[in-house]
C-alpha cells in the first residue's frame, strides 16, 4: 500500500511508495564522469577568462602553477546585476523590480577533477569558509535579502562546467519555497514554543531508522516525507536560523559530513549528478528561534513529470527508510 506522507514543516504531502521500492540499481542514471584536456576557464592560468576575483585563499598543499586554492569570482552570465537601484513597478496587477543581485560563482579547486567527495577534509573546509565568508560580506548590501547558495554536481543537474564550483545568488526579494519553510517553522514555533527542526532532530536520533551517520555537531538523514529517492539533509545540532553563524569546530565536523555524504552516495548511486543548497534564514533578519539552517542534497535519479508539475506532490519510489539504510550501510 503506498503511503501518503505530510512534511511536518512546510504542510507538503508526498507519495511514498512503498510496495515496488526501488533499489540503487533500478535508477538508470547519469553516471558523473570527468574528462580532462577539454578547454576549462576555472583552471588555473585560465584566471583572465572569469571576472576578477572578489575573494581567494591560498595555502601551503598548492602544486603546480596554481596559486590560488579556492576563489570565488563574479558570474561571467549572471542572473542578476549589483548594480543600479532596487526599483519596484507595478504593470496593472503585475509586479515587477529591476534585476538588481548578485551572482558568484565558488571555484572550489584548481583541481579540474577534485570533486567534494575526493578533496580531503581541509579543503572541503575551506570551501565552507568561503560561503561563509561571501555571506558575511554580500549581506552588508542591505537590498539583498537572500542569499541562496547551491550547487550543481555534473550534467544532469545542470551543471555547464565540470571543474569543481558552487554557486550564490543574491536576491532581493525572499524566495517562495525558503518561505514556505520559514511560515511552516514560524507556525510550529508559535503552537508548541519549540522549533520544528530540533524537534525533527530529537524524534529522528531516538527512532535512527531514517539516521544516516550522527555526530555531535551534526545529524544526517533522509527525511521522513522525502521527495525524491536518497534525499538527504545535513541539520547542526545546535539551533542556529543563519548559517553564516556557523563555529569553527562545526565548519571542519561540516567538511567530514559533507565529504563523508558525497563519497557514500557516489559509492551506492554510482556518482550520480546531484544537486546541493543550503538553506538559511533571510540575510536581513536578526536570529530566530523557529528557523534552523540545514543542508539538502539530493541526487538527479529521477526526473519531475506532469503529475509533480500539476500538483506540488512528488511521489517517491524509495521510501526514505530505505535510502538511509542503503547509504548506512
Ligand atoms: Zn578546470
Ligand atoms: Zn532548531
Ligand atoms: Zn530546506
Amino acid at each position: 500500500m503506498p503511503e501518503l506522507r505530510k512534511d511536518p514543516i512546510t504542510g507538503r504531502w508526498v507519495i511514498i511508495s512503498t510496495d515496488r521500492a526501488r533499489r540503487p540499481s533500478d535508477f538508470a542514471a547519469e553516471t558523473v564522469r570527468i574528462e580532462k584536456g577539454r578547454f576549462c576557464p576555472f583552471c588555473p592560468g585560465h584566471e583572465d577568462k572569469t571576472p576578477p576575483e572578489v575573494l581567494a585563499y591560498s595555502n601551503e598543499s598548492l602544486r603546480g602553477d596554481a596559486r590560488w586554492s579556492t576563489r570565488v569570482v563574479p558570474n561571467k552570465f549572471p542572473a542578476l546585476r549589483v548594480e543600479g537601484d532596487l526599483d519596484r513597478q507595478g504593470e496593472g496587477l503585475y509586479d515587477c523590480m529591476n534585476g538588481i543581485g548578485a551572482h558568484e560563482v565558488v571555484i572550489e579547486s584548481p583541481e579540474h577533477d577534485a570533486t567534494l567527495a575526493t578533496m580531503d577534509e581541509a579543503k572541503v573546509a575551506e570551501v565552507i569558509w568561503a560561503f561563509r565568508d561571501r555571506i558575511v560580506d554580500l549581506k552588508k548590501d542591505r537590498r539583498l535579502r537572500y542569499m541562496m547558495l547551491f550547487k550543481n554536481h555534473g550534467e544532469g543537474a545542470g551543471a555547464s562546467l565540470e571543474h569543481p564550483h558552487s554557486q550564490i545568488i543574491a536576491l532581493p526579494i525572499v524566495p517562495k519555497r525558503v518561505q514556505e519553510e520559514l511560515d511552516g517553522a514560524r507556525k510550529y514555533y508559535e503552537f508548541k514554543e519549540r522549533c520544528v527542526y530540533c524537534d525533527i532532530l530529537r524524534q529522528e536520533a531516538r527512532d535512527d531508522e531514517r539516521v544516516v551517520i550522527r555526530t555531535e555537531e551534526f545529524l544526517t538523514l533522509c527525511p521522513f516525507a522525502a521527495r525524491f529517492p536518497f534525499e538527504t539533509w545535513i541539520v547542526p545540532q545546535r539551533h542556529e536560523s543563519h548559517f553564516e553563524a556557523i563555529q569553527e569546530r562545526e565548519v571542519y565536523n561540516l567538511a567530514w559530513m559533507l565529504k563523508t555524504v558525497l563519497r557514500k552516495m557516489d559509492k551506492v548511486l554510482e556518482h550520480p549528478a546531484y544537486n546541493l543548497i543550503i538553506h538559511t534564514a533571510p540575510a536581513q533578519e536578526s536570529f530566530s528561534a523557529h528557523y534552523h539552517w540545514h543542508v539538502e542534497i539530493i541526487p538527479k535519479l529521477t526526473r519531475v513529470a506532469g503529475f509533480e508539475w500539476g500538483t506540488g506532490f512528488f511521489i517517491n519510489p524509495t521510501p526514505p527508510e530505505e535510502s538511509a539504510r542503503f547509504l548506512r550501510e
